[in-house]
């Protein structure tokens, strides 16, 4: 077992359905936050369980992934990672695809990976065995395409596929039963995401997340990372009325559709 699984990552909820991740090593006080769109949740977090906030990573310059770091930081000087092609004011340390962030208070390095295309400079942060992709890669679906191209973000979902198939995805917002229900729309026969519902919808009635997932079960039941498969390459076909079969083409088609889902 490496160090970083035996980290910590309890999601703070936010807004409507964002998730803040917050990380720490097992017995720490230091906590790192992921993607603090709104600081109170964040500050009654770190009072109920004692903790003191010692870094933030952000994904991308979105509101509701940045928009508390200015005042978390009003009262600390901690660092914070962010993509460097982004006008996000708060960032202390800019980072691109290619970097390493180290978090000694974590016992972990998160290497940094460039997955542009919901927004231009999207960073995911990879380490300990989990991916922070915010929001790119979701449970069942992906992120829409603000500021890339759909080439840009089919690159992006690919690199995000070739990390090993048991990496924990933790991403930005609880999206997973409404994915589910587009994926089976254009996946009706694919019985591992008929499993899927009924665990997420389990997991929902529960009041609990569902996320982490893994990226094993996204490469079986996320219809973003299944392009090549003759099922959806079919689905997008029936959708287009044209007769397609160029990964990024499938891909361009069904984000389209989901769009209109
Ligand atoms: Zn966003």
């Amino acid at each position: 077992m490496t160090a970083g699984e035996t980290l910590e990552i309890v999601p703070v909820p936010a807004f409507r359905d964002n998730y803040i991740w917050t990380l720490r090593a097992p017995g720490e006080r230091s906590v790192v936050v992921v993607d603090p769109g709104d600081a109170a949740p964040v500050l009654e977090h770190l009072a109920q369980e004692g903790l003191e906030l010692s870094a933030i990573l952000a994904t991308h310059h979105h509101p509701d992934h940045v928009g508390g770091i200015a005042e978390l930081v009003a009262q600390r000087k901690i660092p914070v990672y962010g993509p460097r092609g982004e006008p996000i004011a708060t960032v202390t340390h800019p980072v691109a695809g290619g970097d390493e962030v180290s978090l000694p208070q974590l016992g972990v390095t998160f290497q940094v990976l460039d997955i542009p295309g919901h927004t231009r400079a999207h960073v995911a942060y990879y380490g300990a065995g989990a991916l922070f992709c915010g929001d790119t890669l979701f449970a069942c679906g992906c992120g829409r395409l603000f500021e890339g191209t759909a080439e840009q973000m089919y690159e992006s979902l690919e690199k995000l596929r070739s990390l090993p198939d048991d990496t924990r995805v933790y991403c930005g917002h609880e999206y997973t039963l409404a994915n589910i229900g587009f994926a089976r729309a254009v996946e009706p026969r694919n019985d591992a995401l008929a499993r899927r519902e009924q665990e997420a919808r389990r997991l929902r009635e529960a009041g609990r997340p569902t996320l982490p997932s893994t990226l094993g079960e996204e490469k079986q039941t996320n219809p973003f990372l299944r392009c090549a498969e003759p099922a959806v390459i079919e689905s997008a076909n029936k959708y287009l009325g044209a007769r397609i079969a160029d990964p990024v083409r499938v891909f361009s088609a069904i984000r389209d559709w989901k769009n209109r889902f």
